[in-house]
């Protein structure tokens, strides 16, 4: 399989129409030659490399001089990295000083070797947070947080916020994770790019393939999950639902998971699993995006059950293939659907399976909900209506700091 083919914005024209392309590029041209970089702690792996990959390119493809780097960390501080980011997203953490000191001290390794004289540096979810401490800006930072905030540890967003607020301007996902902070927030969701191999179209005979390379059966309706193995992602109760459903309805389950570099409990909630599969179960931990691909069309239904979820792009990504999604009444999840209208929300695993049977029984409404999830996505989440957004938010720094000298 080759690479994602380099795509342009006027690429989207086809899908959205040449009046959004043109208004794009016009909002564009004055930010020509800046030089921007994001940074990030994983090259793959979850939603932010995911965006990173093809939006740093798309970035590039309207003159905007975008790079991407990623902060190198021990087993120790991607460690405490995601118990800080569990913590962000509700659980308890000890915030000792030893986890300080390694967390900090990597920065600090990390802001030696990198050399950040841009006009605007973007800084992804907390890993690299405390970057700021070590560079005297030319331009805006942005602190971009892909985490749901809905509920964060209060001991360790106070810790935080002493670098957050050093920051020009953070950006969440959704308006209800706006904290009480001195820094500007602006709202607006990551995005998905329809051309990748992800996301683009295949034909059934390409379906067939990746799903025989995997022995994963057709001969029933497929349930699938995509997720990280996190707990977060609820995969236990997927497969609690699902002993529901198949006793009612013939299907087979799918939970295909990956894990990322920068998370090291994916490991033991994959293996933790393990002993429930059978041969209508089953339980991959691969990194393949066309498997992703073909499983998220091939789908009868895709669940996303999470408890929290920052916005979800496996949801974008099956809404876009015109697949239903029963999704976690949470976070982005509960942005990206209207129950009932593009998708199903769901706060149990009673009513998990409860919807997922409904579906499996009437594949008229498979298809209404699988139009209208596609149009939502159409209308709102793919990368070009991102790259309006952030060329806004850049565009609105010219008056207070001198992009281009
Ligand atoms: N993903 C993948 N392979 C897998 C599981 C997930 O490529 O086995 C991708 C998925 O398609 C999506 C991203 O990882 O693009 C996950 O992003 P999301 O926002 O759903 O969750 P996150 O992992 O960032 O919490």
């Amino acid at each position: 399989m080759s690479g994602n083919d380099i795509v342009s914005v006027e690429d989207y024209e086809k899908i959205v129409g040449y009046e959004t392309v043109e208004r794009v590029l016009n909002k564009a041209e004055p930010l020509r030659d800046l030089h921007v970089t994001h940074i990030n702690s994983t090259y793959y792996g979850g939603g932010v490399a995911e965006v990173l990959s093809s939006f740093v390119l798309m970035m590039n493809s309207v003159g905007i001089k975008t790079g991407w780097r990623v902060l190198q960390g021990s087993p120790d501080y991607f460690g405490i990295t995601k118990k800080i980011h569990n913590a962000l997203q509700g659980s308890d953490i000890n915030l000792s000083d030893r986890k300080k000191k390694i967390y900090e001290d990597t920065i600090l390794e990390n802001a030696i070797r990198n050399h950040l004289d841009h006009d605007i540096v973007i800084i992804h979810d907390p890993q690299p947070l405390p970057m700021i401490n070590h560079y005297r800006k030319r331009g805006p930072w942005i602190w971009r947080c892909h985490i749901d905030l809905t509920n964060p540890n209060r001991e360790l967003w106070n810790y935080l916020t002493r670098f957050i607020e050093k920051y020009d301007a953070v950006i969440l996902s959704l308006e209800e994770y706006k904290r009480e902070l001195e820094t500007p927030q602006r709202f607006f969701p990551p995005a998905i790019n329809p051309f990748s191999i992800k996301n683009k179209e295949l034909s059934e005979h390409e379906i067939k393939e990746r799903l025989e390379h995997y022995n994963i059966p057709t001969d029933l309706p497929l349930v699938v999950q995509i997720s990280r193995f996190d707990k977060w992602k609820d995969p236990e109760g997927v497969i609690e639902a699902f002993n529901i459903i198949r006793k009612e309805v013939d299907c087979t389950l799918v939970l295909l998971g990956n894990v990322a570099t920068d998370d090291p409990e994916g490991e033991k909630v994959y293996k933790s699993l393990l002993d429930k599969r059978d041969e209508r179960l089953i339980i991959l931990s691969r990194q393949d995006t066309a498997l992703v691909n073909a499983l998220q069309r091939k789908a009868a239904v895709v669940i996303q059950k999470s408890k929290r979820e920052g916005f979800g792009l496996t949801v974008t990504e099956a809404m876009w293939k015109g697949s239903p999604v029963v999704g976690g009444n949470v976070g982005g999840i509960k942005y990206q659907i209207k129950d009932g209208e593009n998708g199903f929300l769901v706060n149990s695993v009673e009513e998990t399976a409860e919807r997922v049977v409904q579906l499996l029984k009437d594949k008229q409404l498979c298809r209404n909900i699988g139009e209208n999830a596609k149009e939502t996505v159409k209308q709102k989440f793919l990368l070009i209506h991102l790259l309006e957004r952030y060329l806004e938010m850049i565009g609105s720094f010219e008056s207070s700091f001198s992009l281009k000298n």
